[in-house]
């Protein structure tokens, strides 16, 4: 284990730990000779800002108590509050919730909204539960981690595996145990108690918006671009569904249920009611079914991986024949893979650029929140549209500038910000 100060770092601070935050450390070793005089201030991104470990006891349905480890990490406040979402999912750990609310910090500042990063998750499997018993899970969750969150200090958002309902009952605990309504305390809510509109297509439509400029940067037509997708939800799906009607041929789809191909491209209109039904893509009629490894070697102008972290990795990155890969998910290409795409002449619009629409839509929901003002679907689009665009525009020109990745490009505009702030604010005391 590596030493500082002479003295053993925690697994999670070990650049040589596989995992997230070891993929996040050497992403932001990789920007430092860029920073210039800011380098001086790179280790504050080296370490969250709060890191808070909660244990969450839940009556089950049938009587027993069973225990789950809860995780709420602000990684930045430089900017503004911390924000993120929170996932529940089975593999969630502290290092993948430090990672996620690291690339946060970077992903609102490479869209420049006034927020810093932070992330939660619980490790279970919610399909494992039922409605109610998911209910006091996030309620007793939310009521650990109160001390932290705030609509001024740290505002959740969905990400992997919850949605409105549970912003709602994030909302309603944190309310009631505060005593008054709190809408800005989270993003991401149901239209009906101040969520808003356009924020469940919100990281689709913007991966679509950088999708379209990169494609027209690199000059492939997007008129019969071959696009394939892993995951299929908010994400994956709406992103698939605005290429599609862009002229784009959605030729494979690959979820938790299974891999889905044709050549000649799939309704994705059709199959978004599929899964809206059935809870996944296996079973859609009229398509083929193909294995895993077949998938990542299609041949493609675009691949959106819109999953989970590490599906491209050292197994499967040099399979892979898209042109351009769009990353919808968080962290889903890792380091070793990343060179292996740079060195082969695949295009990666890193995470924290192209899944940024999300919680750009979330900065416009507290904004509408602070000031009890709602704007239309279309206000919203409209806002969002030029931020993704020129945000990819300003990370190409940095890649071309200083003959760097899109990613060394975003991080070196993400990491630049959060550090002029840092500078600017000085260390207290
Ligand atoms: N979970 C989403 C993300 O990873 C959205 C976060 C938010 O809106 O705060 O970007």
């Amino acid at each position: 284990m590596p030493e500082q100060n002479g003295q053993s770092l925690p697994s999670y601070l070990n650049p040589l730990e596989p995992g997230p935050w070891g993929s996040y450390l050497q992403q932001v070793d990789r920007v430092a000779p860029y920073l210039g005089k800011l380098s001086k201030w790179i280790s504050t991104l080296k370490q969250p800002r709060r890191t808070l470990i909660v244990d969450v006891p839940v009556e089950l349905d049938n009587g027993t108590i069973e225990h789950f480890e809860g995780y709420r990490v602000q990684h930045s406040v430089a900017r503004g509050p911390a924000k993120g979402g929170i996932r529940f999912h089975q593999d969630v750990t502290l290092s993948e919730v430090m990672a996620l609310s690291a690339w946060m910090s970077v992903k609102t500042a490479v869209v420049n909204v006034p927020f810093g990063g932070g992330k939660g998750g619980i490790r279970i499997n919610p399909k494992n539960y039922s409605a109610s018993e998911i209910e006091r899970l996030t309620r007793r969750y939310t009521s650990e981690i109160g001390c932290i969150i705030g609509p001024n200090t740290d505002i959740p958002a969905p990400d992997v595996n919850t949605n409105a309902q549970t912003m709602a009952w994030i909302m309603d605990t944190y309310s009631a145990n505060t005593g008054f309504t709190s809408p800005g305390v989270v993003t991401g809510k149901p239209i009906s108690i101040g969520g808003s509109l356009g924020r469940v297509e919100a990281t689709g439509r913007g991966l679509f918006v950088v999708t379209i400029a990169a494609l027209k940067d690199a000059g492939i037509n997007i008129e019969g671009a071959r696009v394939a997708v892993q995951g299929f939800g908010n994400v994956g799906g709406t992103a698939a569904n605005l290429l599609a009607e862009a002229g784009a041929k959605v030729v494979a789809v690959y979820d938790h249920t299974g891999v889905i191909h044709h050549e000649n491209g799939i309704n994705t209109s059709k199959l978004i009611s599929h899964v809206a039904q059935t809870g996944g893509v296996a079973g859609f009629e009229g398509v083929n079914s193909i294995s895993p490894d077949e998938f990542w070697s299609l041949p493609l102008e675009v691949l959106i991986p819109a999953a989970l972290e590490g599906q491209i990795n050292e197994s499967n990155a040099n399979n892979i024949k898209a042109k351009m890969v769009v990353e919808g998910a968080n962290g889903p290409t890792t380091p070793k893979a990343d060179d292996i795409l740079h060195n082969n002449g695949v295009i990666v619009v890193p995470d924290v650029l192209a899944n940024a629409g999300g919680v750009t839509v979330s900065y416009f929901e507290w904004v509408q929140n602070n000031s009890s003002f709602y704007w239309t679907e279309k206000e919203i689009n409209d806002r969002l549209q030029p931020i993704m665009h020129d945000a990819y525009l300003a990370t190409a020109a940095t890649a071309k500038e200083h003959n760097v990745s899109l990613r060394t490009a975003a991080f070196i505009s993400g990491c630049s910000r959060i550090l002029e702030a840092r500078e600017i604010r000085g260390l207290f005391p």
